[in-house]
């Protein structure tokens, strides 16, 4: 074992914590402040082990950091889930009563459905970019935020709301749909 080696590490009295030199080709030191002997090589494992368990603190931290993103993720998951269900059943209910009304010809009532369209597109319209901007990213090992991936769920939330939509439309007119042979 060269000097070099033992630069590696610091090495302390375990009595003490005083700083301890060595010097080439010695195998013990005594603390000159305490008077405790100890042999380098204890002194070298000593030391690597703590700082391994530097290390292990170190990983335990970002995994309980990888946690705690993973719930909030989950949390705004659930609260997306919840209003993108509720932008869908208005649409659904306003495009149900847009087909049965204007079966009836019936206008006023019409435009309660034009109304209920109406305010799920909002809600699509404004609530997508809100819940984008609202979806936690970071970057783990940084703490960094990653504005890249919060277009990324911008654009494949705009994505799904316009599949909602058309979805939720044509299930609406399949529900009206029976209906209209008797007002033919
Ligand atoms: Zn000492």
């Amino acid at each position: 074992m060269d000097t070099r080696e033992t630069n590696l590490v610091d090495i302390t009295c375990p009595s003490c914590g005083a700083p301890l030199e060595r010097k080439e080709n010695e195998y013990f030191a005594k603390c000159p402040y305490c008077g405790t002997e100890t042999g380098f090589d204890e002194l070298m494992a000593e030391a690597q082990l703590g700082r391994f368990k530097q290390r292990v603190n170190a990983y335990e931290d970002i995994d309980r950091d990888r946690e705690v993103l993973q719930k909030k993720q989950k949390s705004w998951s659930l609260i997306k889930n919840i209003f993108l269900a509720i932008f869908s059943v208005c649409n659904l209910i306003g495009f149900g009563i847009v087909g049965t009304t204007a079966l009836q010809r019936n206008d006023h009532a019409m435009m309660f459905g034009v109304m209920f369209v109406l305010m799920s597109w909002a809600g699509f319209f404004f609530g997508v970019p809100i819940l984008s901007f609202c979806y936690p990213d970071r970057d783990i090992l940084t703490g960094k935020k990653e504005p890249g991936k919060r277009v990324g769920v911008f654009i494949r939330l705009s994505i799904l709301s316009i599949a909602l939509i058309l979805v939720t439309a044509f299930l609406a007119f399949l529900i009206v749909e029976p209906y209209s042979k008797q007002y033919r």
